[in-house]
């Protein structure tokens, strides 16, 4: 038996969940929740460097990946290993991520706001959809799948979304005590974000994390689309 996790952040690329949600869950971990990530591609295209191959740029990250959710006091990473800019809404994700739901069981999931409206990258778009979908009403339904059913894999009901990248933000969360270690988790995605601290990185989230506290009785943010799910 797995042991359940509080909370499930569904990243479609490594770094995502650092940029959306580090933040949230180093708190979380501090507060003694136990919270894993899913990573659906190992961003094996995301570079401008022609000489990089994607084989070893995936490694790369992986590793990235995992100093970081190290640093935020994250259980486990799972990898899934999409194609990079080739994840589709197929029943084979779908049935993958409500494996993952049902065997972990957590009552907050965290992933991409879909409905994030014109330029939005298409592995963010889908995998919020998919993952809403597993949600409701795959991982609830216990005739949705019997053979997991066979392996032992109960339906399980989340209680909570969170979704990162929203336009309509209904939902912030303090994150002034944990921003350094939200830096602190990037920077462990060389590949990705290496240089851009010197060209503001730092300064333009700190800015955002602001911008999203304005009106609470603290000074930094991160800022989601909250559903709450009644059954
Ligand atoms: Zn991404």
């Amino acid at each position: 038996m797995t042991k359940p996790a509080q909370v499930l952040v569904v990243a479609p690329h490594p770094d995502d969940s650092e940029f959306g949600v580090a933040g949230t869950v180093a708190r979380w971990t501090r507060e003694g929740k136990d919270v894993v990530y899913v990573v659906c591609t190992s961003g094996d295209k995301g570079t401008s460097d022609v000489n990089m191959k994607p084989e070893e740029l995936a490694k790369i990250r992986e590793q990235e990946q995992l100093a970081a959710a190290k640093v935020l006091g994250v259980r486990e990473v799972v990898f899934l290993r999409h194609p990079d800019q080739g994840i589709e809404d197929t029943p084979e994700f779908r049935k993958e991520l409500v494996r993952l739901i049902r065997k972990y069981r957590p009552g907050t999931v965290v992933t991409a706001d879909p409905y994030r409206r014109y330029i939005w990258h298409r592995d963010h778009r889908i995998t919020g959809q998919v993952v809403l979908d597993a949600i409701f009403p795959y991982a609830r339904d216990y005739h949705a799948y019997p053979d997991l059913i066979q392996e032992g894999l109960q339906p399980h009901k989340v209680r909570e979304v969170l979704l990162w990248g929203a336009e309509d933000p209904n939902y912030r969360s303090n994150i002034t005590d944990t921003f350094d270690t939200k830096l602190a988790a990037l920077s462990c995605h060389k590949s990705q974000v290496g240089d851009n601290p010197v060209h503001g990185l730092v300064e333009r989230l700190r800015e955002r994390a602001k911008m999203m506290a304005q009106g609470e009785n603290y000074e930094l943010a991160e800022a989601f689309h909250r559903v709450e799910i009644l059954y």
